[in-house]
């Protein structure tokens, strides 16, 4: 049940100093459209358990499903965001925008169109002709979310998508995001260690503790947003 549930995940890394237990047998579940947001102190596994529900590390034991099949591998319908977005110099906003599009080999007229409406849904009308390079990191961000939006994942995978930015425009980026949240009915997972900012932006709001990382504690948040 819930679109995305996780079963005593746990996450053991080899280091040079022997084993090191990252995930500590952690299980949740996620209602699809659900804003959750991923708190706790630094090193208490939360890029880890973002990471093993992108598919981009291998979890040691324990299931994950997703929207009811076993999730094994990277998956088009899990998107990934990072603090630090790699766009591409010497390609246009637009063009990287329509990068996901092109890898997947999506019809590119419709393509074109849907770049058109995500730039504009993440206030970037007009600058599809620059490149990354023109644009402050604010701006970068929004390209970069755009582009994540672009192949329409179902689930959105943040890892402190804004935690580079200045205080004013992560608060902005944060109202954006809730914006796009609220118009495209996505599941988000938000890696943040700002309580504030989990609270301002979540549904609910998972703890973790530190060492190694299991789930403390699921907190229900029932404040207005904006
Ligand atoms: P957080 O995102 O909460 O800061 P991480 O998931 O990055 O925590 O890290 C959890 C623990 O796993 C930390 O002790 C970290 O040093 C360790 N760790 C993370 N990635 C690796 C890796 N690739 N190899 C070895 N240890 C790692
Ligand atoms: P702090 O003491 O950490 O500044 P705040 O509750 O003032 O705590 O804010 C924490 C974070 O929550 C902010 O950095 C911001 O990211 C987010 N936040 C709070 N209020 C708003 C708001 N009105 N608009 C956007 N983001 C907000």
């Amino acid at each position: 049940d819930g679109l995305i549930s996780g079963m005593d995940l746990s996450k053991i890394y080899a280091t040079a100093t022997g084993p090191l237990v990252a995930l500590d047998g952690v299980s949740f579940s996620i209602e699809e459209g659900e804003f959750i947001s991923l708190v706790g102190p630094s090193g208490c596994g939360k890029s880890t358990l973002l990471s093993i529900l992108g598919g981009l590390e291998e979890r040691s034991e324990g299931d994950l499903i997703l929207a009811g099949q076993r999730l094994d591998r990277p998956r088009a319908d899990i998107g990934m965001m990072f603090q630090t977005s790699v766009l591409f110099p010497w390609r246009t906003v637009r063009q990287n925008v329509e990068l996901p599009g092109v890898i997947l080999n999506l019809d590119k007229k419709q393509q074109a169109e849907r770049c058109d409406e995500l730039l504009d849904l993440v206030g970037l009308n007009g600058f599809g002709e620059r490149y990354p390079k023109e644009l402050s990191g604010g701006m970068r961000q929004r390209v970069a979310l755009a582009r994540l939006l672009a192949h329409d994942p179902r689930v959105l995978l943040m890892d402190e998508p804004f935690g580079a930015l200045d205080e004013f425009t992560r608060e902005t980026m944060n109202l954006e995001l809730l914006k796009v949240w609220e118009k495209t009915g996505k599941t988000v997972i938000f890696v943040t260690h700002n309580i504030g900012e989990a609270v301002f932006l979540s549904d609910r709001i998972f703890v973790m503790t530190p060492r190694p990382g299991r789930l403390e504690g699921v907190v229900e948040v029932d404040l207005p947003r904006p």
